[in-house]
């Protein structure tokens, strides 16, 4: 049997998995990433795990055909090479695919990481039957992909496409790791949150009930401030529908110059969704301009962290040949 690894390489993990023809996942491997994390350091891990992915492949009869891979940043997609990444700045002009391809002697796929998403989720998760959407993920940073009559829209192939993370929604606003200010990022990515959540927490007062509040900025985590907002906590609260209003801001944005309606949102902070999707539909009936709010549907991804890895795979299936 044939199967290809499908790699998606985001700002705090990195995720390789063993994929089947028919897009299921046989095994995989996870290890952590960083701003910290060279290029090089990430190569070196990347193919490890990809050896040890091998070995496992031919422990069962089957062979490794290609590689995807899915990176937090824009891509030069032909040199194989990470040309600019917000959140692994050290990356940057990093010969990753290329490196992959040599040490493996394997075909080697590269794509942005919000890209596979939206390839899996199209193939095989909540975009399965919608030819038009507008895809984000909500993680580390804020990822964006389009798939317009039912194809990943790549652009004039500059490297980049769909990034909505960095819309501003916000002139002269927070800053974001981009560079710029008041991107959609800077207010709806995990380091918003934590960012947005310490800065209230610095001047507000302490809340009866709850636990208190985690106050080591180094050891804080998006998680946490999700838990707080459970527990109740107003400052922990008024981050998520900050990030709910700038979801919304962006994508109405986005509708009205697609004319589309359908949106599909992912990654590891969408598990704060009920914490902000009232504001999001607040934010996107308030900014709706062309189209009727009550037309757009915005939906959770159902792949979960799979889908990155599993839309890398399905692009290295699609190099060699296999799938649409
Ligand atoms: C990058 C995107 C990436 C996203 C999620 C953003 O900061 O610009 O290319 O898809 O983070 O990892
Ligand atoms: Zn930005």
């Amino acid at each position: 049997e044939d199967l290809v690894i499908g790699i998606d390489v985001g700002g705090t993990n990195m995720r390789s998995a063993l994929v089947d023809p028919r897009g299921r996942i046989v095994l995989q491997s996870r290890t952590a990433t960083g701003a910290w994390l060279e290029g090089r350091e990430t190569a070196r891990r990347l193919i490890e795990e990809c050896r040890s992915l091998r070995l496992a492949a031919s422990g069962f009869g089957a062979a490794v055909r290609a590689a995807g891979l899915g990176v937090a940043g824009r891509i030069d997609p032909r040199e194989g090479r990470v040309v600019f990444s917000p959140n692994l700045p050290r990356m940057n002009g990093y010969p990753l695919a290329a490196e992959l391809r040599t040490a493996l002697d394997l075909p080697v796929v590269m794509l942005n990481d919000a890209d596979c998403f939206g390839i899996g989720e199209s193939r095989l998760g909540a975009g399965r039957s919608i030819p038009n959407w507008v895809g984000l993920t909500l993680g580390t940073g804020v990822g964006g992909c389009l798939v317009l009559d039912n194809h990943l829209w790549t652009g004039d192939n500059l490297g980049f496409a769909g990034e909505i993370g960095h819309m501003i929604v916000v002139p002269g606003g927070r800053p974001c790791a981009c560079g710029a200010r008041g991107c959609l990022e800077a207010y709806a990515s995990g380091r918003a949150l934590v960012e947005g959540f310490l800065e209230a927490a610095a001047t507000g007062a302490p809340v009866a009930g709850i636990e208190q509040r985690p106050l080591e900025p180094a050891k804080v985590a998006a998680r946490d401030v999700h838990r707080l907002a459970l527990q109740g906590d107003p400052l922990a609260r008024e981050v998520f529908r900050r990030m709910g209003w700038a979801i919304g801001l962006a994508l109405s944005n986005c509708f009205t110059v697609l004319g589309v309606r359908h949106a599909v949102i992912g990654g590891g902070v969408s598990a704060g969704w009920d914490q902000f999707e009232g504001a999001l539909v607040v934010s996107l009936a308030e900014h709706a301009t062309m189209f009727e709010a009550a037309d757009a549907v915005i939906r959770r991804g159902v792949l979960g962290d799979d889908a990155a890895p599993l839309g890398a795979a399905l692009a290295a299936w699609r190099q060699l040949g296999h799938g649409a």
